[in-house]
């Protein structure tokens, strides 16, 4: 890696997601210099997991594309993966921050020929696919990630599959010794865009993600729809692998509980929806959704999106909090219990397949900023004038959709720019 440099005008972005990649693009392209931090191997966040994008159901790779091109265009753009903030100190116009950057054990030499892939045998879990998959030790993230460079996994080091891996490598790519790095730099704004994690489905226990097979989360359900994911693009039963076409969705599943996420995460009324749309896609008029709901939330203009999936005579809105998850040990049904809230009646419904509509939370948790920030109640950074030159965007700051994402980002690459021009109007 070259020498990192960075002044108190230089722009910090971390997390590169869809609004750190904007937050960043935007800076760069006002003629900025900014330096874009990814703790992955790869940018994209979590967009480049989901298989279609509300309203207009386009596939998230279109937006991905256009991004990594306007990004290879700018040279005022310094993307470093594997990389975290460790800590900041300082003020708005001169923060110092400390990075930490893990050994990738591959170097820019990599062609992506695959063939390291081919040479070793050990299988992790794939955090892409929410480990419904096992990957190789030496990987590449997806199809589309940006670098197009391979990377061993730590746990791969001293066995003898990393030496396959090397011995496979005709470009010199795999150097074994890397060592994890400690960059101090200056900088004079931050952007905190290290978005969203999916709430734990496993706490939900009356819901059973943990021991019925045939209950996935949204996320879940999104990576089995990829034509490469763990599914192949199939929607199907992960217990025996049947065409799952009558599938029930949970809304709220762990959000506006007090004993899990107590805030609604505004996006899965949305996603559900969507998803119902898969469906359709897939079995054409031969599937059966239920939603299962105490209120649909469809903000403002998706409120359409909203009313095209009602008028869809397959899907069927059940007003209801499921209380309950078993399975029939019989035919691997997940079986709904609870009571239907408008007719007041108690039902035990079976269903192929179960998507519980999980909550959003912030990925880095409150407490857990390496530095003084203001969050609120759910750990989301508030817009404060405490935070100096810290700005949030997109799912750091609130529970949102990738167009709500991408306006908060250029509003943050705003003000970001903002305290680096008042530097320099200080210094001239
Ligand atoms: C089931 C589901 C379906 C959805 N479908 C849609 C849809 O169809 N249309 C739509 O508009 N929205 C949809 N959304 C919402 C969409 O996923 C978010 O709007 C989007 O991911 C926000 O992007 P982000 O960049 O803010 O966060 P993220 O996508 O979470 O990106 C954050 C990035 O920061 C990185 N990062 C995390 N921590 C650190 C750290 N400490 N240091 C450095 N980097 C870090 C991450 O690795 C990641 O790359 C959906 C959400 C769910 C739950
Ligand atoms: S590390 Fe070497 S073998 Fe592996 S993909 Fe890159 S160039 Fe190919
Ligand atoms: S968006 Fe819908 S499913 Fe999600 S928490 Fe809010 S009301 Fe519940």
């Amino acid at each position: 890696m070259s020498e990192v440099i960075a002044t108190n005008q230089t722009i910090l972005v971390v997390g590169g997601g869809i609004s750190g990649m904007t937050a960043a693009l935007e800076a760069a392209e006002c003629g900025k210099q900014v330096i874009l931090v990814e703790k992955n191997p790869s940018i994209g966040g979590r967009v480049s997991q989901l298989y279609k994008y509300f309203p207009k159901l386009c596939f998230p790779s279109c937006g991905l594309e256009i991004n990594l091109r306007r990004m290879k265009a700018n040279r005022n753009l310094r993307l470093l993966t594997l990389t975290e903030v460790t800590a900041v100190s300082g003020a708005a116009g001169n923060y110092s921050v400390t990075l930490k950057t893990l050994p990738r054990y591959v170097n820019e030499n990599c062609t992506a020929c695959g063939e390291c892939e081919k040479a070793v045998e050990t299988l992790f879990d794939s955090e892409y696919d929410y480990g419904m998959k096992p990957r190789k030790g030496a990987y590449l993230p997806f199809n589309m990630a940006y670098p197009q460079r391979y990377v061993l996994d730590p746990r791969l080091i001293g066995t003898p599959d990393a030496d396959k891996a090397k011995a496979a490598c005709k470009y010199d790519a795999i150097d074994l010794g890397m060592q994890e790095k400690e960059t101090t730099l200056t900088v004079g704004a931050i952007i905190w865009a290290t978005g969203w994690k999916p709430y734990d489905a496993d706490k939900i226990q009356p819901y059973g993600h943990d021991r019925i097979a045939n209950v996935v989360s949204s996320v879940e359900f999104e990576r089995m729809l990829d034509p490469f994911g763990p599914t192949g693009g199939k929607i199907v039963r992960p217990s025996d692998g049947k065409e799952a076409k009558n599938v029930a969705f949970i809304q709220c599943a762990g959000s506006r509980d007090r004993n899990h996420l107590k805030h609604c995460s505004r996006i899965c009324c949305m996603a559900t929806l969507k998803q119902t749309t898969y469906l359709r896609e897939k079995f054409a008029d031969d599937f059966k959704a239920s939603v299962y709901y105490i209120d649909i939330r469809a903000i403002d203009r998706l409120d359409d999106f909203y009313r095209k999936v009602q008028a869809d005579p397959n899907v069927t809105f059940i007003k209801s909090k499921v209380a309950s998850i078993t399975a029939d040990k019989a035919t691997g049904n997940p079986v709904l219990h609870g009571v239907d809230t408008e007719g007041y009646h108690r039902y035990s419904n079976p269903h192929d397949l179960v998507v519980l509509a999980i909550g959003m939370e912030p990925s880095v948790p409150k407490g857990a900023f390496p530095m003084d920030i203001v969050v609120n109640e759910e750990g989301f950074i508030e817009a404060d004038k405490a935070n100096g030159g810290i700005f949030a965007a997109g799912c750091s700051a609130d529970a949102l959709d990738v167009n709500r994402a991408v306006q908060s980002a250029t509003a943050s690459a705003l003000r970001a720019i903002q305290v680096v021009n008042r530097v320099a109007g200080m210094e001239g």
